[in-house]
């Protein structure tokens, strides 16, 4: 027997009605790709979803074609994402600092039928017009006098002309909450890069997730912060969370250095930021520079890549801020633990509480976890028994779009997504990424954790950054290389780098050298790619024994 409930699909729509509705003055600020500080509210930005959506329909698109976005944070690019779900059709957001191959490779796939972009990347679409088979409008992302004067593109719109000229009224159509909504690319290091494409119903049920208590808590009171890209996963969910929450957004456009950023945060109150740990390393080091704090934030969500444990105590205990460690993929949409305390983990001396805060944390509620042995066999949630890392749940993908032969391999029999990830669960449930399978360093039949070693390493006061990667050697197999960047004017030594991660790790894992660098390369969402300094270094010989 069935209940006698309503069925009233979760639609995206119905977040921008109620942000406008119940909260229409919070406010929305962004920074400009022009450059001014641009400021309005949710009211105002539902009157503009609506102009949009009607020029949508009036440039042909239908429900489910994909609209693609070259763009940074602002206020233009979260019309599109509410136009363009709210009408139907999909949101595609292409990550812009994707070499260009991938980028032709992305559109193509995904044939999208209309292109929006930030006058920071026409020249990107100029290049790569001509070879993007299914585009028929280029729209720019600016008003008549910022326009390009000159451009190859072939007839650009302009994106305030093209609502200038539309109605404010529109219609939001119902439809089942299982129609797709948005469309993303992974930029996964091994072959082209693949979709996941989300629903109305899951960006809802996440949306549901990051205003949940004791996890993100985004509320009506917060001032909001995503430095995540909107072409990251849809910057984590949050600019759908804050409309459910009716707080204020507060975009940072183009400009994410540490003394931009602080200035934003510190000139509109914001209480939460979220974003790569990359991003803490410019702030924290223009407030160190400076003697600068911060008046409003409060806290922060940190993921994409591991956060350091001195990184969060950092934070903590010299500038006040929380900090809430997560963890996720573009495939689960994309937060699946965060490493919020419980309250016997509060309990616990400091030191212990800032371990458990390193670890990638706990699944919420409707994100279930498990880890296998390479036979697909469950695993003890012991703390110590690390496998290979499976994930369920509605909002993480069932299949990768239009790719039949990823979508194979990346499931068990069973229906679990496979993350990649090795990784340990406690018994307290927080998991604890220890490294990727396609990152671990076999030496000798024993693998060592790269993670492990930058963890130690990056505790040095005078490291900045390090990577540890694993290179052919012609006894064990592989052996661990530390790279290591130094901070500015700091030379820390290698016997020293070494003495402090055997004091640490067994002997045989101890990397055995170390190669001082400038930067390490990092994927545009923070990563250091591994395999690019695998193959920069791929003609290192090591020290004789
Ligand atoms: P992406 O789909 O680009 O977000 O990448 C997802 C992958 O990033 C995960 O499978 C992890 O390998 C890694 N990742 C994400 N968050 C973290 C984290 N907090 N700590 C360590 N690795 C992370």
């Amino acid at each position: 027997m069935f209940g006698l409930m309503m069925e009233r699909p979760l639609l995206i729509s119905s977040l921008i009605d109620y942000a406008a509705k119940y909260h229409g003055r919070s406010e929305i600020v962004s920074r400009t790709v022009e450059g001014r500080i641009h400021r309005y509210n949710w009211a105002d930005a539902q009157a503009r979803a609506k102009r949009l959506a009607n020029a949508l329909q009036r440039l042909g698109i239908r429900p489910g074609d994909r609209v693609a976005t070259l763009a940074w944070n602002t206020h233009r690019h979260l019309e599109l994402y509410y136009g363009i779900s709210g009408m139907g059709a999909i949101s595609h957001t292409i990550n812009p600092r994707l070499a260009s191959d991938q980028l032709r490779y992305i559109m193509n796939h995904a044939e999208d039928a209309l292109l929006f972009v930030d006058l920071t990347f026409v020249p990107i679409v100029e290049a790569l017009m001509a070879e993007l088979k299914t585009i028929r409008h280029v729209v720019v992302m600016t008003d008549e006098a910022s326009m390009p004067a000159q451009t190859a593109l072939r007839a650009p719109l302009c994106y305030e002309t093209l609502l200038a000229g539309e109605s404010p009224s529109f219609e939001w159509p119902t439809f089942d909450e299982k129609t797709a909504s948005s469309l993303c690319y992974t930029s996964g290091t091994t072959g082209n890069p693949k979709g996941a494409l989300f629903s109305h119903r899951s960006t809802m049920l996440h949306a549901y997730f990051m205003c949940m208590a004791d996890f993100v808590a985004i509320a009506r009171s917060d001032s909001v912060c995503p430095v995540v890209p909107m072409f990251h996963v849809n910057a984590w969910g949050v600019p759908y969370a804050v409309a459910m929450a009716g707080a204020k957004l507060v975009l940072p456009g183009p400009k994410l250095d540490g003394a931009s950023l602080h200035d934003l945060f510190e000139s509109e109150g914001v209480t939460l930021n979220l974003g790569v740990p990359t991003v803490w390393l410019g702030l924290l080091r223009y407030l160190d520079e400076t003697g600068k704090r911060f008046s409003s934030l409060q806290r922060t969500l940190c993921g994409g890549s591991a956060m350091p444990e001195t990184m969060i105590r950092a934070l903590e205990e010299r500038y006040d801020v929380r900090v809430t460690h997560g963890w996720g993929m573009t495939e689960m949409s994309p937060v699946g633990t965060v490493s919020a305390l419980l309250p016997e983990q509060r309990a616990l001396p400091k030191e212990q509480q800032y371990a458990f805060q390193a670890k990638q944390g706990r699944p919420m509620f409707n994100v279930e976890l498990k880890i296998v042995d390479e036979n697909g066999v469950a695993l003890p949630h012991d703390g110590v028994s690390r496998g290979e890392l499976l994930v369920r749940g509605p909002w993480v993908i069932r299949e990768y779009y239009k790719d039949e032969a990823a979508s194979r391999v990346a499931f068990d029999n069973e229906g679990w997504f496979r993350t990649g990830d090795i990784a340990t669960i406690d018994e307290y449930g927080f998991m604890q990424i220890v490294d990727r399978q396609k990152d671990l360093i076999k030496s000798g039949g024993e693998w060592i954790s790269s993670i492990d070693i930058e963890n130690i390493a990056i505790a040095h006061p005078d490291i900045a950054e390090a990577a540890a990667i694993g290179l052919p050697h012609p006894r064990w197999g592989e052996r661990p290389l530390l790279v290591v960047v130094p901070k500015p004017g700091r030379h820390p030594s290698k016997v020293e780098i070494l003495s402090l991660i055997a004091e640490r790790v067994a002997k045989w894992q101890v990397p055995d050298d170390v190669l001082f660098v400038d930067e390490l390369p990092h994927t545009a969402t923070g990563k250091v790619m591994k395999r690019s300094l695998r193959d920069r270094f791929g003609d290192f010989t090591w020290p004789a024994a």
